[in-house]
Order: structure tokens, then C-alpha cells, then sequence
């Protein structure tokens, strides 16, 4: 190419034939058949996202409707003759192609307007483009109107926009509509390939999906980026370049702080940030990066569908091993606290503290029990599910347990006795199925100098036995001490008559108009989940209404 004038490759490669327009097929089938039918609208409306096609395929119908190789319309224009050049190169004097941003005021319409009476000078129609339709004032609009309803014959009008909720429902109604799509990665790999071929580029496969992927379905974004690394690498593109090129963070960062989070490693969360820094990488594509990440997360585990996820099938693989680690909740907050970190970034050491702090929160889950957790917790109890201690957490799942961290450890009392177990139980039980069942059989009795009285009910006493085992002690201790200020070691009872239980909670005091019995609150308040909750809010059982059951067949 020495000494030759550089053409980018959107232009050098654009495609002249409705079959080179790619992933619009149901829209080139569509104008084709019309044109074979001879039954080709007056007006088109090309709705679609920047990049995809819509001013390339209003050419490619320019040429269709004037190729003198042929008596009349053809699907299949010759690209050879004066008129498919001309309109090939921008320079048809009956193919006019308007930017409606720059042209958008009365007069610019209103001179289409006497420029459309006039027959063609060479052509058959007279084919007016107007890009960006949607920018036309209002006065524009009118005077756009009024010529759509009643064009000469020999008028054609292509409209395209981006943004077609913009677009007057008047001037929508008197054309046909046609939606462009995102191209989905296989077929824009596809066109990539075979650029590079003709182009004689070497490029992983690797290196052609992650452009793909960039492009984020746009035709003309996939191949300025192609450019880019043409430029910047010579004759042979790796993975690499395109991360180095395009300023993103390599895939596998994205794996690894994924690993991280799952695994709550705060430290390792913190030096793949400082990673992405010293690599000099923009911190505000970082987030977007894991934005675009665990959202892709989220859908697989909410079972989307492969289109929805626009990846490589063995990413699907690794995107599926790593969904199953975390809860659909989890993963839907994760997605909505990273979304919430992108708005409002202003310098790179502001952004490097809040990717920070959400990591850390996310991982530590101490701030505090955060509202929706507890309305989930409720929910659950109206539902009636089953919220059993051995069941309701058989499979630990990251971060799932809703435990406070060190900094925030439980100061137990008689009152908020019954929650404080709960917590602690589930601390201890992590993990631990045997453990679990067996300490599900008791009750916090009471508390004195920093020991944990458990009572076992008399036919739980091989449940009572168990937990001599040395494991089980050294467990239910460390949980003690990791969820307590003031409680640092237990003794085990069994009780002589079951049930075993002792008035221990704040539902004792009821307040004026409670619509329930000290005796109901009691009861209620042995479900660890319900004293949960009432410890949780300070608050007491005021009235209990019967879960909704699902009919029983
Ligand atoms: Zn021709």
C-alpha cells in the first residue's frame, strides 16, 4: 500500500450488494422482494443503533432502483454502470443524501421540497437519504410532511435514525418501517475474517472475538477498531494488542476478581485494582468491565438464553461454573451496586476508593444487614418455605451468611437472646451439616459471666452427646467469640420434661393494643428466623397472621 491513499476499512469494504449487508438479512429479503414484486414504498423509515447499516443498505436500494444494466429496479445491481458508480462514490446528482443534524430547519426541507418536483436527470427516481432524521425541527417535520403525502412518483425517501421515539407519529405512519439489529458475534467474526484475509492480517481467533465483542454489535465501530490495530500492530494482531488498544482490562482480571468476590479475598480484590492501575488502564471502563461481567453472570443464572450473552461458548462454560457460587440475589445486588458506582465518577483516585469500598463491603457484609435482605427474610416466612435451620442453608453459597463481622460483634442480653443464637448458630454451622442438625435441637436457656447455658430437650439427648465432640466445641466457641463482645464459652443441659424452653424474649413486653397472647408471641419468637428479624428492628410481635399456603392438590 506504499504511496497510496489510505481508505479506513468501513469504506474500502462497504458492501455493494444487498447480500453483502450482514445480519439484516430479514430487512435486504424484505426491500428485495418488494423490488422483484415492484411494489417498492415511497418512503422508508431505518431505525437502528449507529453502525449497523441502515445509510449502507439505503444505498445499495439507491443503486437497486437506478442501474441503468437493466430495464427497470433490480435486485442485484451492477456496481459497473455510471449510475451504480456515481451513487457507489456520493456524487449522484439524483441521489441526494442529507445529515438532518446539520440540515434540520424549515428552509432545508422546504428546498427538498421544490427540488423533488423536478424528474430526474438521469435516473429513474429521485432518492433522497436523510440521516439522523430524528434532529428536524418541528417546522421541518411539518414541511417533510406534506411532501410524503403526496410525493411525485418519481420520489423516493429513505429516513434513518437512531433514536426513532423522536420521530413524530405523523411522518412514522407514512413510511415503512424497518428495525436494524445489533449483528450478533459469530457473523461480525465472520466479516472481520474475511477483511483481514483480503487484507492479508493475521489475527488469533481470540483477538477477532474480543474486537467483535467491543464492537458491541456495530459493523462500522468493529471495523475502525480493526484500523486502529492494523495500525498500531503491522500484519499480525494477538489478544494482547486489542486489550492494549482498546484501553480494556484482560478477560481473565475479570475471572480472577470474580474468584476473588466469590471467595470474599479482600486482599486479592485489592491488588487486581492496583493491577489495573499500575497497568495505567481507565478506571471508569474497569467498573464497566465488571458491570458488563457479572451482569453476564446474572444472566446465566437466571437461565438467559446465548444471544442474550453474546460470548464464546467455552466463556459460557467458565460464565456458568462461576454463576452457580453465588445466589441470583447476590448476584442482582452486585450488578445494582456496580451500576450505582458508574454514575458520578469524577477523578481516577475518587473511583479507585469506591470500587474499593464496594469490594470490601461486599465481601464483609458488616456494614449492616441491608433492607432487602430482611424483606427477603420475611418474605420467606409469609411464603411458609421452608426455613428450617438444617434446610434453609444446607449448601453455603458465598456471602450468604447474613453474619455481622468482628467490628460489629453482638452484645448478648436476656432480651435479644433467641436472635443472638440464631446468628451465632448459623456462624457455626457453616459448613457443617452435623453440627447444624444437632445444634438445632437446643435452646439458649440463659446467660452468666460470659457463658452460654444450652438446654437440650430429654429426647435429644444423643443431639446433646454429640456436641462433646472436640470439633464441635472448638466451632461452636470460635463462633461465640467471633460474633459476641461478651459471651466466650457454653455449657451444654438436657432438660428433664420437653419441651425445654424458657421465656427469654423481648416479645414478653408487649405493647398496648397487641392483637396477640404472651403466650403466641412466645412461641413465635422460638423461630430463630422470626427472632431474627424482631431483634433485627428492636421491635416486638404485635399480631401473627397465617402464612399464605399454596392449595394443597
Ligand atoms: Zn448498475
Amino acid at each position: 500500500m506504499a504511496g497510496e491513499h489510505y481508505v479506513v476499512f468501513a469504506r474500502k469494504w462497504r458492501p455493494q450488494t444487498f447480500q453483502d449487508v450482514i445480519g439484516q438479512e430479514h430487512i435486504t429479503r424484505t426491500i428485495q422482494n418488494a423490488i422483484t414484486a415492484g411494489r417498492v414504498p415511497h418512503a422508508f423509515l431505518f431505525i437502528g443503533s449507529r453502525g449497523v447499516g441502515k445509510t449502507t443498505t439505503a444505498r445499495v436500494l439507491a443503486k437497486a432502483l437506478n442501474c441503468l444494466s437493466v430495464e427497470g429496479p433490480t435486485c442485484q445491481p451492477c456496481n459497473t454502470c455510471d449510475n451504480c458508480r456515481s451513487i457507489a462514490e456520493g456524487n449522484s446528482m439524483d441521489v441526494i443524501e442529507i445529515d438532518g443534524a446539520s440540515n434540520n430547519g424549515v428552509d432545508d426541507i422546504r428546498e427538498i421540497r421544490d427540488n423533488v418536483r423536478l424528474v430526474p436527470s438521469r435516473s429513474r427516481f429521485k432518492v433522497y437519504i436523510i440521516d439522523e432524521v430524528h434532529q428536524l425541527s418541528a417546522g421541518a417535520f411539518n414541511a417533510l410532511l406534506k411532501t410524503l403525502e403526496e410525493p411525485p412518483p418519481h420520489a423516493i425517501f429513505i429516513l434513518a435514525t437512531t433514536e426513532a421515539h423522536k420521530v413524530p407519529a405523523t411522518i412514522i405512519s407514512r413510511c415503512q418501517r424497518f428495525d436494524f439489529r445489533r449483528v450478533a458475534l459469530p457473523q461480525l467474526c465472520t466479516l472481520l475474517r474475511a477483511i483481514l484475509d483480503k487484507e492479508g492480517v493475521k489475527c488469533t481467533d481470540e483477538a477477532l472475538q474480543a474486537i467483535a465483542r467491543a464492537a458491541e454489535g456495530g459493523v462500522r465501530d468493529a471495523e475502525s477498531i480493526l484500523d486502529q490495530l492494523v495500525s498500531y500492530c503491522g500484519d499480525e494482531i494477538a489478544f494482547k494488542d486489542v486489550f492494549d488498544v482498546l484501553g480494556l482490562v484482560d478477560w481473565q482480571v475479570m475471572h480472577d476478581l470474580c474468584d476473588a468476590i466469590s471467595a470474599k479475598d479482600i486482599g486479592r480484590e485489592l491488588g487486581l485494582v492496583e493491577d489495573v492501575v499500575t497497568a495505567g488502564k481507565d478506571l471508569s471502563q474497569f467498573v464497566q468491565d465488571i458491570l458488563r461481567y457479572f451482569r453476564n453472570l446474572l444472566v446465566c443464572k437466571a437461565g438467559g438464553t446465548k444471544t442474550l450473552l453474546a460470548l464464546p461458548d467455552e466463556e459460557i462454560v467458565f460464565m456458568q461454573e462461576r454463576a452457580k457460587r453465588f445466589t441470583l440475589t447476590n448476584l442482582i445486588r452486585l450488578v445494582e451496586q456496580f451500576a450505582e458506582l458508574t454514575k458520578g465518577f469524577d477523578s481516577q483516585l475518587a473511583q479507585r476508593i469506591a470500587i474499593e469500598t464496594l469490594l470490601i463491603r461486599l465481601s464483609k457484609r458488616a456494614v449492616e444487614l441491608s433492607v432487602d435482605t430482611v424483606i427477603e427474610k420475611i418474605m420467606l416466612l409469609g411464603e411458609g418455605a421452608s426455613i428450617s435451620v438444617p434446610e434453609s442453608s444446607a449448601a453455603p453459597t458465598a456471602y450468604e451468611t447474613e453474619a455481622p463481622a468482628p467490628a460489629s460483634r453482638l452484645h448478648v442480653t436476656k432480651a435479644n437472646l433467641d436472635g443472638a443464637w440464631s446468628v451465632i448458630l448459623e456462624k457455626a454451622t457453616e459448613d457443617q451439616i452435623a453440627l447444624k442438625v444437632n445444634l438445632s435441637n437446643a435452646r439458649p436457656a440463659s446467660i452468666e459471666n460470659g457463658m452460654l447455658l444450652l438446654r437440650f430437650p430429654a429426647r435429644a439427648s444423643q443431639a446433646r452427646t454429640a456436641l462433646d465432640k472436640p470439633e464441635h466445641q472448638r466451632r461452636l466457641q470460635e463462633a461465640l467469640q467471633a460474633m459476641t463482645d461478651n459471651l466466650t464459652h457454653f455449657r451444654c443441659e438436657l432438660a428433664d420434661d420437653e419441651p425445654a424452653t424458657e421465656p427469654t424474649s423481648n416479645a414478653e413486653h408487649l405493647p398496648r393494643g397487641a392483637r396477640v397472647s404472651k403466650d403466641d408471641a412466645r412461641t413465635a419468637m422460638k423461630d430463630p428466623h422470626v427472632s431474627a428479624v424482631v431483634d433485627m428492628f428492636k421491635g416486638t410481635i404485635v399480631d401473627i397472621k397465617p402464612p399464605k399456603r399454596h392449595e394443597q392438590p
